[in-house]
């Protein structure tokens, strides 16, 4: 049997400690946590230390390569197109990805989305998507290279063999109260991107009530964090600050954000969904060297919608196919007439999660119909009476708990009491 060359103790010890773990210190440890050598229970020590004393920058991009060399790395060499990509750190409404593939591939530029299901309150673009008759998340690598150089666009699930320390280590934090960490987070989320191959990145980085993070601060620190892993990794990364105090959008859910996002697609949908996914396809078109494309007439003139529809045909889905409708729904009016003043995003997406839309366990089934749809944001004048917002189930007995969860997330008030939420995008980081 080998010798092994660290004690996993002495390592533990030295970052409860304060202490920083050299390059052969750390890669040991991810590659011996990935092959069972070191125990659950020590890698829960060891990520809570993490959590509790931070780590240095070198020991960050150390962490984030040993996990990258933990599995396969894609490359994109042989494709005609140039590649790049979007990540978001997931919000309550957050579907964007949906119509920003798309409209980025639309002009040429191949857009390789390897995404997830959701987990908690917020949502996976993959349960998204899976509304949609037919259409299937699981893609060969031959399939995955054959779309993008297709289509340009494509979404799926990523294959088990990017990074398969982090999908491990991930599952830990999840039970051990450690997901929250910076270092910890930049460098599960980066080491996904760079196996991935994309040449060029663009992070959506969520703060406020809806998002993993509250504070801007904490926000920023992570958007700068990951920043500088891709860009040391070689894949042109920038960052967007963007706020997750109210849900975005109107939709709140599965079929009903699919729904929404061909709204969009289709040239109209909600200002904030329009406003960010023009942001982030300006920022994807840039890094691939595309300046001067006409972002919102490509919404307006069908070109995106082209690209969608052939992405989702590509995947088995139906593009025309009515999407689900669930069997209850359950109205909320206004209880007098005035302005919609608060519209918290936690609460909406915890109420939509309790009334089907997300999973409490990974191996959980979602209902795709379930979710809710707004019918104002803050800031609109309404009438008493007026309908504020829908509640979609197909079992009724789910109302009352995801109304718990309302309770205090909403008011109606004078226009004077309207909270600022901030604007969407607040900063732009690189
Ligand atoms: N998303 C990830 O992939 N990893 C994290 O740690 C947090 C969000």
């Amino acid at each position: 049997m080998a010798v092994e060359p660290f004690d996993t103790v002495d390592l533990i010890r030295a970052k409860r400690d304060g202490g920083v773990l050299s390059t052969p210190q750390i890669n040991w440890l991810v590659d011996a946590y990935t092959r069972g050598y070191v125990a659950d229970e020590q890698m829960s020590a060891m990520t809570m230390a993490i959590f509790l004393n931070g780590m240095h920058r070198d020991e960050i991009r150390d962490l984030t390569l040993a996990m990258i060399a933990t599995g396969e790395r894609l490359n994109f060499d042989s494709l005609s197109k140039r590649t790049t990509d979007k990540h978001s750190t997931g919000g309550v409404g957050d579907k964007i990805t949906l119509p920003l593939a798309p409209l980025v591939a639309s002009f040429g530029v191949a857009v390789p989305q390897l995404s997830g299901r959701g987990l908690g309150h917020t949502g996976g673009t993959l349960d998204k998507l899976e509304s949609i008759p037919g259409w299937r998340a699981d893609l060969s690598n031959a399939e995955f290279f054959q779309q993008l150089e297709d289509v340009g666009a494509v979404i799926c699930a990523a294959g088990s063999g990017l990074a398969p320390a982090d999908k491990k280590l991930y599952a830990l934090r999840d039970i051990t109260g450690t997901v929250e960490a910076i270092p910890l987070i930049a460098s599960s989320i980066m080491s996904k991107k760079i196996a991935e191959g994309t040449a060029a990145l663009v992070l959506d980085v969520k703060f406020g009530g809806g998002a993993f993070l509250k504070d801007i601060e904490m926000s920023r620190e992570l958007a700068r964090t990951m920043t500088q892993l891709g860009d040391d990794a070689g894949v042109s990364t920038t960052a967007f600050l963007t706020n997750m105090n109210v849900p975005l959008g109107f939709a709140i859910g599965n079929a009903n954000e699919v729904r929404e996002s061909v709204e969009v697609l289709a040239g109209g949908g909600p200002a904030d969904v329009i406003e960010l996914t023009v942001t982030l396809a300006r920022e994807m078109l840039a890094q691939a060297g595309i300046t001067d494309a006409d972002v919102e007439g490509a919404l307006k003139n069908g070109q995106a919608m082209d690209t969608w529809r052939a992405m989702i045909r590509a995947q088995g889905g139906d593009p025309d196919a009515a999407l689900p409708v669930a069997k209850e729904t359950l109205v909320v009016t206004a209880p007098r007439s005035g302005t919609l003043v608060k519209q918290e995003a936690l609460p909406f997406g915890i109420a939509a999660w309790r009334l089907g839309a997300g999973r409490a366990r990974q191996q959980d089934p979602v209902q795709h119909a379930a979710g809710i749809d707004l019918h104002a944001k803050p800031g609109d004048t309404v009438t008493e009476g007026q309908p504020l917002f829908t509640l979609s189930a197909d079992e009724p007995e789910r109302f009352e708990r995801a109304l718990e969860a309302l309770e205090d997330s909403w008011a109606v008030g004078d226009a004077s009491e309207l909270i600022d939420y901030g604007p969407l995008v607040a900063e732009r980081i690189d």
